[in-house]
This record gives structure tokens, sequence and C-alpha cells, in this order.
């Protein structure tokens, strides 16, 4: 903390790896003896640059952009990129730390990075949206491309910003370089299910949590938070396998719909339209809108899929959600619930899916993309979905396996962080202390 002042969502991420390491340090003296923890929490190199950019208004306007590059050890560093007004250094450092063990866990040669701008998507206009993405990759070109770090979309970055930042890249670097990025359009290189990938991914694990239980999504009550890109697809697999979904968000309030979210509504609304999630009961009348974002925790039901993002279910949502009869949770989210929420699910023995298993789905994905576009081949859908679903399930295997194994049976937050640790850290080693 005197590091690092102020930086509370990264202390946070830290606390909770650092806390489930105890059992290896205790069995393996090298990781200490190499600084291993000191170094992995110290990101090999930070940017943060001015993004200038002009108003539809013809006024300047001055957004901050940031890409960590966390850690190398197994691959390009890979992460994706948030726009938002919250962004800073603290939630860009928390996010790039986490992706160097999540992308660890997808079994693939990936590295963990981050990186976004507080620029606030909502609101402006394409050309707007146009000329500041343009701005903000004349900068961050300068520290990309497809063997040395590969960015992706996050919060307030989809198909439209890959696309502008896409073409920025290409006229200022020349050539087309398709791994520079990842989850663009299929007809430039992207892959197919890419767009579904996290919200798909998070449903394959929770399906196989609740499958070692003889528990099924089929016949249960589903409540996602969010309607964005993770949201709409794990409600979309969710209703698939049989659940229903009645509830979901955005960053105003939240719907509740007892006959079931009609997915369409929402899609129109907030992809096509980007309008709020309030105007669904015009459509739907015996559906319910309310204010605020924390009140789709008190919604009864089996499964609980925090879709949206951090620290969005604290420890009183969680203690509703137990106390309602949850009986798993996956979280789709990067950290949507706060260490003492999770003690509450941990505590009260309901599944719990952690965020850096259970959202792999995408960054998955996303490396999937870059192995095609190296080959310069485009799987079918089928075939990587059915990839992803392999990926989901291992990492559900071996988080399983690496909890027993380091003394705390079905703690998937403890495994998932213990599996994906060991890979970097392995590697950390071999390549000498630097
Ligand atoms: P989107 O921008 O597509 O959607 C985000 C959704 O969450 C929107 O409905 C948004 O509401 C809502 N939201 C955003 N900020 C807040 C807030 N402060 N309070 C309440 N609601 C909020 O983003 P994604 O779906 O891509 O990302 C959602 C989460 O999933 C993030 O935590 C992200 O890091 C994580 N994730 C995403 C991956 C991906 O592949 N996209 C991969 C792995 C993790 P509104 O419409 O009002 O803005």
């Amino acid at each position: 903390k005197k590091r690092n002042p102020g930086e509370n969502e990264f202390h946070q991420a830290v606390k909770e790896i650092f806390d489930s390491l105890v059992p290896v340090f205790a069995k393996h003296p090298k990781y200490m003896k190499n600084g291993i923890l000191e170094r992995i929490s110290e990101p090999e190199r930070i940017v943060s640059f001015r993004v200038p950019w002009v108003d539809d208004q013809g006024k300047v306007r001055v957004n901050r952009g940031f890409r960590v590059q966390f850690n190398s050890a197994i691959g390009p560093y890979k992460g994706g990129l948030r726009f938002h007004p919250s962004v800073n250094a603290s939630i860009i450092k928390f996010l790039g730390f986490e992706q160097i063990f999540k992308n660890s866990l997808t079994g693939q040669p990936i590295g963990g990075g981050k990186g976004g701008s507080d620029f606030d998507p909502k609101g402006k206009s394409d050309a707007e949206v146009m000329r500041f993405t343009q701005s903000f990759m004349t900068e961050l070109c300068k520290y990309i491309g497809p063997d040395v770090d590969v960015p992706a979309g996050d919060i307030g970055v989809g198909a439209r910003e890959i696309g502008y930042m896409f073409g920025q890249y290409k006229r200022i670097r020349g050539g087309f370089e398709a791994g520079v990025l990842t989850g663009k359009g299929i007809g430039y290189g992207g892959s197919l299910t890419r767009t579904e990938a996290t919200g798909y991914g998070c449903v394959y694990f929770v399906e196989e949590m609740l499958k070692d239980q003889g528990k099924h999504f089929k016949g249960s009550t589903v409540v996602v938070s969010g309607s964005g890109n993770v949201s709409i697809y794990a409600m979309k697999k969710a209703m698939e396998l049989g659940a229903k979904v009645v509830a979901c968000s955005d960053s105003n309030g939240y719907i509740y719909d007892k006959h079931g979210i009609d997915l369409n509504t929402v899609i129109q609304l907030k992809e096509v339209d980007r309008k709020r999630i309030s105007e669904y009961v015009k459509e739907h009348p015996t559906a319910e809108y309310h204010e605020g974002c924390t009140g789709i925790w008190t919604i009864p039901c089996d499964i609980a899929l925090p879709c949206a993002t951090q620290n969005e279910i604290d420890e009183e949502s969680a203690k509703i959600l137990v106390a309602n009869g949850v009986k798993a949770i996956g979280e789709g989210a990067n950290m949507p619930s706060t260490l003492e929420a999770i003690d509450v699910f941990l505590n009260n023995k309901v599944l719990f899916g952690p965020a850096k298993a259970a959202n792999a789905g995408g960054v998955s994905v996303s490396a999937l993309e870059m192995s095609q576009n190296s080959m310069r081949l485009a799987w079918t859908f089928e075939e990587v979905d059915a990839k992803l679903h392999e990926i989901m399930t291992n990492i559900y295997r071996n988080s399983v396996q690496a909890a027993a194994e380091y003394g705390h049976p079905g703690n998937l937050v403890v495994g998932a962080n213990i599996a994906g640790f060991l890979k970097v850290a392995d590697a950390m080693l071999v390549h000498g202390v630097i």
C-alpha cells in the first residue's frame, strides 16, 4: 500500500491472490527466495499518455490513456482496453494483474496486460468516437504489435471502437497486421464466437460446477447484471440451456421480468439503439424497472451471474442472495464481488466461480483469433465454440485439482489463483532475475 498509495482496486486484487498463495509458498520456498511476489506485482511497464481530440462543437477535449504491460513471462501481453470515466491507474493495474493469472489458466501462450482511457463513449457521436479512438491509437501504436502486446475490447470498447483503432493502426504502421488487435469484425480477421465467448464461457464454467453437484441450468432461475457484451451472451446461453433469466441491468437501474427477459428487446435497445434498459418496460409493460444497480441482487434466484463491473456485489448483497437461496455464482465481470462478499458465498457453501476462471472464455477465443490470424485461416463457429467449451472445462478441472492439492478442496478462488500462478512463476524462474 505504501508503494502504490490510493490504488484500492489494485490492493484488493493483489490481496486476493497473495492470500491464496500462502500454501504454495509454504511448499515451495524457491518462489520466495527468487522474489517472485515482488516481481509479479510490479508491472514490467506502464505508459500513460495524453489523448487530445476535437468534439462536434469544435472544442478541444483531453483524456488520459493507459497501457499496463504487466507480465510477459509466458507470451505477449494480452488484455482489453476499457473506455469508462472511472478508468485510472488503479483500475487498469488491477485488471492487468488479474489478467496475468487468467491468461495463464487458459493454457494458451499469452502474458498479462490491460489498458484504456477515462473517455466516456456514452452520448458521443460516431464521429467523436472515431476522432477519439484515432488519437488514442496514434500514441498506443508505439507500444503494441502482434508479437508484443495485443489489446482487445472491454467495457465501452466493442466492434465499433476496435474497427476505428484497427484502421488507425494500419494507416500509421502500413501493412496489414491482423494479429495486433482481437475482437475484430469477421470481414477483416476476426474470429467467429469471439463476441459470444465471455458470456458463453461463463455459463459453460458454471454448468461444470453445477454438474459436479448433480445440478444444471435447466429449470433454474437466473439473474444477470449488466446488459453489455458479456451479459447478453451469458443470458443467451443460460436460456439455451433451459434456464429462465428474470433480470438484467445497466449503470442506471435494473429490469425484472417474471415471465423471463426478452433478449431481442435488450439487444435492440442496448446494442443497436444504444438506449437505456429502462425503456424495456415500454415494450413489456408487465415487467418492472427500478433505479439503482444493487437492488438486482434482492431478486430471488438459483444462479447469479454478475456481468457488469467491479465490486457490484458487496457483503450485504451477498447475504441477501444467500438468504434467498442462491446456489451458484459465476463472475462474468472482473472482480464483481468484494472480498467480504466472496467470504459470505464460500462460508455458505455457495458454488463460486471466480472471475479469472469463469470469464476467461473471452481472452481464450482472442488467443484463438491470434492463432487463426497467424495461420491465415478462419475456423467455423462450431469449431471455435467446441474449443471454447473444452478450454472452460479444463480451467474448471485444473482449478478444482489445484484447490484440492493445496489443501482447500472445492475453493475455486484458491484453485484458480494457484493454477494460474504456478505456470507464470515457473517461467519467471527459468528466465532469471529480470
Ligand atoms: P460492456 O461495455 O459491453 O457492458 C458493460 C455493462 O455493464 C453495461 O450494461 C453497463 O451499463 C454496465 N456497467 C458498466 N459500468 C458500470 C457501473 N459502474 N455500474 C453499473 N453498471 C455498469 O462491457 P463488457 O460486457 O465487455 O464487460 C463487462 C465486464 O466483463 C467488465 O468487468 C469486463 O472487464 C468483463 N470482461 C469482459 C470481457 C469481454 O470479452 N468483453 C472479457 C472478460 C471480462 P451502461 O450500458 O449503462 O454503461
